[in-house]
């Protein structure tokens, strides 16, 4: 049995397709809006807008801290905006939610990077150095703009980071206790998708439709193992979000390898390798992304209760999850090893 639920949101792809945004905007009927942006979008963004643009905030951080929001709030208030328009990266799409919920304005994303954060009714804040999260239907945009061209400036670092983020929420759907017939087929084109854009030099619009189809199954299946590790390591350790990603997806499948033998093979598949974790540690490795928490600056002494905390709470896993267990990938992702 499964229960498949879709969520409602417009999709808008294409290259140059920010010239649309006036037009999405007054699609849902908006037009006080307040740009959600940092110095390089902003100009282009406030002039395809005209005089929709009443109130611009240039200053969303990682994590979502509630300060920042509200600081944002006072903004928003202040222009009589009805509309907010986030033109960044997941960072910036948390804070456009972080208003919605707040406020209930209507959000048309524009998404910078692969994070997917765009197509899922899930947020994430950081309150006194807590991060919580939270799902409402209130948090997911109504329209998604992505346009490729945006995307040409991320640096190679933030690209390959950034793609295996979202190539982690693919892999995960695919062994999700939600699984069903829509997302396998969503996750299973992510990963070629991205992938191929990794393995040819970056081709963006692979990426960036890979990171929509990723962010997709993010959206409309529980996470697991992988998710909740990055979760504990970026929250309680303060390390970078994608990156952190980036290293622990090949240690978090091989934890799971067996106890999903076919979610692995289809992977594997997809990927055009004989074994799925290696396979993504190889992708990251031709890449020149990050291969250990070392390099992202984790001390080996906290690798203990990084444990501790991550077994602490439970929640579905192929695998069961146990303390020593956990132990060994995290000291193995520590290393960089190839799993
Ligand atoms: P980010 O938004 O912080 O961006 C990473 C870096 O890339 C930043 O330095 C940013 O300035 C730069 N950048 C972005 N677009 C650029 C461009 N076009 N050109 C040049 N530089 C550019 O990082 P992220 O990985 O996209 O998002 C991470 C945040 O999103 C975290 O807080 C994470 O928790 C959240 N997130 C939430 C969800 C969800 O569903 N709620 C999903 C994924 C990530």
């Amino acid at each position: 049995m499964f229960v498949y639920t879709a969520q409602p949101a417009r999709v808008v792809f294409g290259t140059g397709s920010l010239g649309l945004l006036a037009e999405e905007v007054e699609r849902i009927g908006r037009s006080r809006v307040l740009v959600v942006a940092g110095e390089r979008h902003r100009e282009r963004v406030e002039g395809v807008l005209g005089e929709l643009a009443v109130g611009a905030f240039g200053g969303a951080v990682m994590h979502t801290p509630v300060e920042v929001t509200e600081q944002a709030l006072a903004v928003l208030r202040d222009a009589g905006a009805d509309c907010v328009v986030a033109v960044g990266g997941g960072s910036t799409t948390g804070l456009a939610k972080a208003l919605a919920v707040r406020t209930g304005v209507d959000q048309v994303i524009v998404p910078t990077t692969y994070s997917g954060s765009e197509v899922t009714p899930v947020l994430g804040e950081t309150a006194d150095g807590v991060k919580t999260t939270r799902t409402s239907p209130d948090i997911l945009p109504e329209t998604v703009i992505y346009d490729v061209d945006l995307t040409r400036s991320l640096p190679h670092d933030v690209t390959v980071t950034s793609a295996v983020n979202a190539l982690a929420h693919a892999v995960e759907a695919l062994y999700s206790p939600q699984a069903n017939p829509v997302v396998d087929l969503l996750a299973l084109d992510a990963v070629r998708r991205l992938a191929a854009g990794l393995r040819g030099s970056g081709d963006r619009e692979q990426l960036l439709q890979g990171a929509w189809l990723a962010g997709t199954c993010l959206g409309s299946v529980g996470m697991a193992l992988h998710h909740k590790l990055c979760h504990t390591l970026g929250g309680s350790f303060d390390l970078p979000h994608a990156p952190t990603h980036t290293v622990v997806l090949p240690h978090a499948m091989a934890y799971n390898v067996a106890a999903a033998p076919e979610a692995m093979r289809r992977i594997a598949e997809a990927l055009d390798v004989e074994d799925a974790p290696r396979g993504v540690f190889d992708l990251v490795t031709t890449a020149g992304g990050p291969t250990s928490l070392r390099e992202l600056g984790l001390a080996e002494a906290d690798l203990d209760r990084a444990a501790e905390l991550a077994v602490g709470t439970p929640y579905p896993n192929p695998a069961e999850l146990t303390r020593d267990g956990l132990r060994a990938l995290l000291g193995r992702a520590w290393a960089g090893e190839r799993p």
